[in-house]
């Protein structure tokens, strides 16, 4: 009598255990975004759900008449399975919400935060690598500096918060017109730099041209103010034989610098 009281006690322990395990099978679903992985945990749910009807049958079915050594053994390994399901799924869980965590953070590092493009210190360590490479390889490295005209005066006129929309605007406009290996970022307010792999100084010319293009023959919305035009100035630099990645910055600075004194809304090569 004692030994049927425990197993059923037992079998219900069990499936309270498993019925725990549906939560962090529910906070995985919550957390993936894969389809696989979400089809592969629903699966893992439904398992557990299996689990739970089959422990209610055994407490039904299970013949109390047996050898009560037997039942205590069976009621044990139900309990410690039910736990083992438990255990596999919270740290399931667990693992993959701190792995969420730290790919957040590892984002937050290098994306800027008002325009969702890469930030500066990406750009620097894309800039080394590409070094190294053009060290390796010789392949052609160009490198275009964009800096907004006159800026300042959109702020002025209609405020920080249109400036932002300005700026959001021009890095969505910018990585549409980049290509796929380039590497695009905001290094400053509202400077904005295109590192270009295997483009040679008429390749990186004739992208700065078209960007400058789309810039200055596009409008941007400003809710309450209507449309506004901007234009940009370009400063490109081509890497030298030997030259090192802060020489090639400080040359591309300078053909910026040489565009905005020549009227601005060009391009500049640099020397
Ligand atoms: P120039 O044609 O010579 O480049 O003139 P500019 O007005 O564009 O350049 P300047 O350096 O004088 O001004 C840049 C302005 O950008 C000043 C600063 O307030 C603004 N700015 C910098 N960061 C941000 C930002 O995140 N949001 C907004 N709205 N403005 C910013
Ligand atoms: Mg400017
Ligand atoms: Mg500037």
């Amino acid at each position: 009598m004692i030994a049927i009281d425990f197993t059923s006690l037992a079998l219900l322990l069990g499936m309270g255990f498993l019925l725990l395990g549906l939560l962090p099978v529910v906070r995985l679903l919550r957390l993936t975004r894969s389809r696989s992985l979400r089809i592969s945990w629903s699966f893992l749910g439904l398992m557990i759900i299996g689990f739970i009807a089959g422990y209610a049958f055994l407490i039904a079915a299970l013949p109390r008449s047996a050898d009560p050594i037997l039942l205590a053994v069976i009621s044990s390994i139900m309990v410690l399975g039910s736990l083992f399901v438990l255990s596999v799924a919270f740290l399931s869980a667990q693992t993959v919400s701190d792995v969420a965590r730290l790919a957040e953070l590892e984002r937050d590092v290098i994306i800027d935060p008002l325009t969702g493009i890469h930030n500066r210190r990406f750009f620097n360590d894309r800039l080394a690598e590409e070094e190294a490479r053009f060290d390796r390889t010789g392949a052609p490295l160009s490198l275009i500096i964009v800096d907004l005209d006159h800026f300042k005066s959109i702020n002025d006129r209609f405020g920080h918060a249109a400036g932002d929309r300005v700026l959001i605007v021009t890095a969505a406009r910018l990585t549409e017109i980049v290509r796929a290996f380039d590497v695009l970022a905001r290094i400053g307010g509202e400077e904005f730099v295109i590192l270009a792999p295997n483009t040679n100084a008429a390749e990186a010319e004739h992208l700065a041209e078209r960007i400058r293009l789309a810039i200055r023959e596009s409008t941007i919305t400003l809710p309450g103010y209507g449309e506004v035009s901007i234009t940009a100035s370009f400063g490109v630099a081509t890497h030298l034989p030997g030259e090192r990645a802060q020489s090639l910055l400080s040359r591309a600075d300078s053909a910026l610098y040489a565009a905005k004194a020549s009227g601005r809304n060009c391009v500049a090569l640099a020397e």
